[in-house]
């Protein structure tokens, strides 16, 4: 990774880790799921309000390592007024990108700096985690995430 993004990344991961976004319980979510990653220690639960079909309101509360409340932070922002299939199309590429396998995420701002998470295997779980609860809450599934 070259320099420049580095420090964009850190400097993405702590400001969204120190003063995350859309932090806490939504008024009155359409729906919510929970994740749980046990091999870091993450746990959240992440808020949904879905309204004709879009994402009008995210939110996500929990606690865990920087990356993870970073990833859940960027993450609320970027799927603000998203349709269900976009978020799951936008999860594809975030996934493909930080598990190092395709993709880029260059044209999407602060998503494109958790590129950087590839580099670092043990923590794309953390990364992840918030999108995996996110699918799960849209989708109305009951049962809690586990990334185990
Ligand atoms: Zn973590």
């Amino acid at each position: 990774m070259q320099s420049e993004l580095r420090d964009l990344y850190q400097e993405v991961i702590l400001d969204h880790s120190k003063r995350p976004r859309n932090f806490g319980r939504l008024g009155e979510p359409t729906s919510e799921a929970r994740g749980n990653n046990p091999l870091c220690g993450d746990r959240l639960t992440v808020y949904v309000t879905v309204a004709d079909g879009k994402v009008t309101g995210v939110s996500f509360e929990g606690d865990g390592c920087a990356i993870s409340k970073a990833s859940a932070s960027v993450m609320t922002e970027a799927v603000a007024g998203m349709t269900m299939p976009e978020v799951k199309a936008l999860f594809e590429r975030f996934h493909g990108v930080v598990t190092g396998k395709d993709g880029s995420l260059d044209d999407l701002d602060k998503l494109a700096v958790f590129a950087g998470v590839a580099e670092f295997p043990v923590r794309v779980k953390c990364a992840t985690l918030p999108w995996h609860t996110l699918v799960a809450a849209l989708e109305g599934a009951k049962a809690a995430v586990s990334t185990e």
